[in-house]
């Protein structure tokens, strides 16, 4: 890390809390310090949110909110390169990635919704009365109030602020706890915040842990009007049991176990190739990775081998997280070895320098294991993908939509009328039909079943950032 880790309470940076160590994934070795907050410091910035909202930015209009996100967005990318190179030294991830994904996609989440709010306008209908004057019906769409964004790991700055963006658009007030294990960009972010002179309280920055710690106490906490939370559907079921009793709405985005159909239709080479980057991009921890493919039988071991021979030669990928989760990876694929087949990996890869002391996997193909296998069956996050073959199409579909979660699904064919029919009858929140992770931000965003609740992306996200309220006038 190259600068401290602090909190952003009430427009001040604070360092108070007991440390927490921060390791670099790349060499294993300690990286700095994350200060856990106490929990005065979250009813402090809770406070400091709730008397934001009484303040001068209840009264901005959607121009001047827009204007600021604007402003945000500019911040952001004045100081790029030292958030590519705390998103580095967070995450481990490669250069490339965060350079051309983690933080243009920050900046274009800001200007996005600074477009969209700025642009939006309200519904109003005309209403015949028994008089004939008739009446005036408008809605306004009001702020929630102060809401928590609770953010995880794998793309630190780009989720957080797909959250932020839209609070802040609508006139909320925030409290921001990203992971404890990757905080350098969300600290820049708020330096960011005071640099555009956004009103002192309107974004606040807590960091710490989850059970026990800043997570728990913010998505327990009464003045907490809104939850919106990325990671695991494990947590989102534990945040909902918190906001079940004061009834506050929350927006999750969760895990998921998502599949790629690939049928003897397709262009082979392409199905290969996207499937490289689908399984494997950031070592497979994004929540969009696939991790299980489904294959027709004609062009099975073509596909196999293909997917198999270009993991052996993928070279410039990231460790894993954090020690804990390279084990919980190795743990899969040991069971998976013992009970399938490896195409490819399977094991730590070998530097012969400091790389060795890191938390890295190798990429890796099984095959060969049945559907009820934990490692077909349980989202592994990591460059683990399994390949199986299938006869029809039905039975496809029956694989796929056999999980329990139901996040993305990608589909592989050089039929027009099959795309359209299968894409639609899978049970996820995002198909994709030759291609992978192809994002147009104002679409909507999310998953069903484990994988999460409500949808992000535009409109839905400006939807739920706010409450729709009419205006009923008696002409
Ligand atoms: P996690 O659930 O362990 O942690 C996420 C955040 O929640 C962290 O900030 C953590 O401190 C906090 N937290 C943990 N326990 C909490 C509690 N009891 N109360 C309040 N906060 C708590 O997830 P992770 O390991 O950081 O991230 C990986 C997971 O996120 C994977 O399951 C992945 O699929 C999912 N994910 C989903 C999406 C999506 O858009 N659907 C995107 C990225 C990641």
């Amino acid at each position: 890390m190259s600068s401290p880790v602090r909190h952003y309470v009430g427009g001040r940076f604070d360092a108070s809390g007991v440390p927490f160590p921060l390791i670099d994934p790349v060499f294993g070795r300690p990286a700095g310090e994350l200060p856990a907050a106490p929990r005065e410091l979250v009813d402090r910035a809770v406070r400091a949110a709730r008397d934001a909202l009484r303040g001068p930015w209840a009264s901005w209009s959607p121009a001047e909110r827009s204007r600021m996100l604007h402003r945000i967005a500019d911040g952001i990318e004045q100081r790029f390169e030292e958030f590519v190179a705390a998103e580095c030294a967070d995450t481990g991830k490669p250069r490339d990635l965060a350079s051309t994904i983690d933080i243009p996609r920050a900046i274009a989440n800001f200007r996005s919704y600074a477009d969209l709010t700025a642009g939006r306008s309200e519904q109003s209908w005309h209403t015949t009365t028994p008089d004939g004057r008739g009446a005036l019906n408008y809605t306004v769409h009001k702020p929630l109030g102060v809401v928590a964004v609770i953010s995880p790991w794998n793309l630190p700055l780009l989720l957080l602020t797909w959250k932020v963006a839209p609070a802040l658009a609508m006139g909320n007030t925030v409290v921001a706890k990203p992971s404890e294990l990757t905080p350098g960009t969300a600290c820049l972010l708020a330096e960011v915040m005071a640099e555009a002179e956004l009103p002192a309280g309107v974004f606040n920055l807590v960091h710490g842990g989850g059970a026990d710690a800043a997570g728990q106490w913010l998505t327990e906490h009464p003045g907490i009007d809104a939850i919106a939370f990325t990671g695991e559907s494990r947590t989102g079921g534990t945040i909902m049991r918190a906001a079940a009793a004061r009834l506050a709405p929350v927006s999750f985005e969760l895990g998921g176990k998502n599949a790629a159909l690939v049928f003897a239709d397709a262009d082979l080479e392409q199905a290969v190739a996207g499937t490289l980057r689908s399984a494997f991009t950031h070592s497979g921890q994004v929540c969009l990775c696939t991790e299980r493919v489904y294959v027709e039988r004609p062009v099975f071991d073509a596909f196999a081998q293909g997917l198999a021979a270009g993991a052996k030669e993928l070279s410039g990928y990231g460790p894993m997280i954090s020690a804990a989760h390279r084990d919980k990876v190795l743990r899969y694929i040991d069971r998976a070895a013992a009970d399938g087949d490896v195409l490819a990996g399977g094991g730590v890869p070998r530097f012969s320098d400091g790389r060795d002391g890191g938390f890295w996997v190798e990429p890796t193909v099984l095959t060969g294991l049945p559907e009820d296998h934990p490692a077909v069956r349980e989202e592994i996050f990591g460059p683990v993908v399994h390949v199986a073959p299938f006869d029809t199409e039905e039975e496809a579909l029956g694989l796929v939509n056999a999980s329990p979660y139901g996040l993305a699904a990608t589909v592989w064919t050089g039929d027009v009328s099959r795309a359209h029919r299968v894409a639609p009858a899978l049970d996820v929140g995002i198909a994709w039909v030759n291609t992978w992770n192809l994002r147009d931000l104002r679409t909507p965003f999310g998953g069903v079943k484990a994988s999460g609740i409500g949808r992000e992306g535009g409109d839905h996200s400006l939807d739920f950032f706010s409450e729709p309220m009419n205006v009923c006038v008696k002409l």
